[in-house]
């Protein structure tokens, strides 16, 4: 029989008629944190569009226990503090930003980058922060501050410069770009990017478009063979659609590319990058996608987002959140591809499991099936 100490490193479960044996680790690599999801923006391609919750911004409470717990994660090498929101608006930014930055992290903040004044951005060169990562969207569902944006960019590559003068890290922060690809907006990528590079850019992450209305569904580069919404990429692949783009770059700048339709293979780069996600109120989530309530269409139907979270870190330190049985269990599933593929199902008009993301036909809880981070069609930096 185990000793105490063996089993509390450890979880058993029940598995194809034996028994599994999952354990305990101190892996948390990576933390994403929700310092608020308010916004100074209403960007009609926003997954705030459709969340059905109040937004909020990390309590007091909350952040203390944060700033508590980040000493005691010996492996976190990285964090990104942003998501679906405007960091930049919470109070007590700066102290998130330090803290980590003392305990050796690599630091990326996300922005919409309004209110990167010369102080803020001062601040970020000194902490020594990694990225900058601000998103661009050119078309009608996109930011509504594109030249503003442009403006803040040449900023930041301007005082960076002053900053680091011609070392080597003359480039850091790096600047990345977060563009949602549209069909409206595809002919104008390839001259914006150059432009961006010119302007300081360093690399662009590109995402699609998840219809946050139906009218938004044919401006999607996605999916148009099961809507039989035949827009005018349909099914070219992503060399036929981003090659102009990828010429015009010349190699200068660094560019992550989503996919456009689906493949064999599913990756869920949370689960596969040791990631969680600290929601604003403190709730532990594994992914952006299950942190909100919120619903999404896509083929040509509505699913409703119900969050799921395993612990909240006012009441326990993240790294037993991260150690708990349905996380750990959680973590396997997902890590080892053991759930259904909705998407290309041919049971889904008539399955009624793919009408919210509480399960799936595997009798998962919640349900990844059908989700569009893991096929590398939806990307988060
Ligand atoms: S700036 Fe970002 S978080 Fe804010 S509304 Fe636009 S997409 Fe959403
Ligand atoms: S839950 Fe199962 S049966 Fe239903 S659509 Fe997904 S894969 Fe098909
Ligand atoms: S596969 Fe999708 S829903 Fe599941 S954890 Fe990863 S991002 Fe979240």
């Amino acid at each position: 029989m185990s000793s105490p100490n063996t089993m509390a490193s450890r979880e058993v479960y029940p598995f194809s008629g034996g028994e599994l044996v999952l354990y305990k680790s101190n892996k948390l690599q990576k933390l994403y944190i929700e310092l608020t999801n308010r916004c100074n923006f209403s960007c009609r391609m926003c997954f705030r569009n459709n969340f059905s919750a109040e937004f909020g911004s990390m309590p007091d409470r909350v952040l203390d226990a944060l700033l508590q717990q980040i000493g005691a994660l010996p492996q976190l090498k990285a964090a990104l503090i942003g998501g679906i929101g405007e960091p930049l608006l919470h109070p007590r930014l700066r102290e998130v930003i330090k803290a980590l930055k003392q305990h050796g992290t690599v630091v990326d903040v996300q922005t919409n980058g309004v209110l990167l004044d010369d102080e803020l951005i001062d601040f970020l060169l000194q902490q020594e922060i990694d990225r900058i990562i601000t998103s661009y969207e050119c078309g009608a569902v996109g930011h509504v501050q594109a030249t503003g944006l442009k403006d803040t960019i040449s900023k930041v590559a301007e005082r960076r410069r002053t900053h680091r003068g011609g070392n080597s890290r003359a480039n850091h922060p790096r600047i990345t770009l977060e563009w949602i690809l549209t069909a409206d907006t595809l002919d104008r990528l390839s001259s914006e990017a150059r432009e961006m590079v010119e302007l300081g850019v360093n690399e662009f992450i590109l995402s699609n478009l998840l219809p946050m209305e139906e009218s938004m569904a044919s401006d999607s580069l996605i999916f148009s063979r099961h809507t039989g919404r035949q827009n005018r990429v349909a099914w070219k692949n992503q060399g036929d659609i981003l090659e102009p783009f990828i010429d015009a770059l010349r190699y200068r700048a660094k560019v992550q590319r989503p996919e456009f339709h689906l493949r064999t293979e599913r990756r869920c780069s949370f689960v596969d990058n040791n990631a969680a996600v600290i929601r604003h109120d403190g709730e532990v989530a594994p992914c952006y996608r299950l942190l909100h309530e919120s619903r999404e269409y896509y083929q040509g139907r509505w699913r409703a987002v119900v969050p799921h979270t395993f612990g909240n870190i006012a009441d326990s330190a993240v790294s037993e959140i991260w150690n708990s049985r349905d996380y750990l269990w959680f973590r396997h599933q997902v890590g080892n591809k053991l759930y259904p593929s909705c998407p290309d199902c041919e049971l889904r008009e008539g399955c009624d499991y793919i009408a919210d993301t509480t399960a799936d036909c595997y009798a998962n809880s919640p349900s990844c099936a059908d989700c569009l981070w893991d096929r590398q069609i939806l990307i988060c930096p």
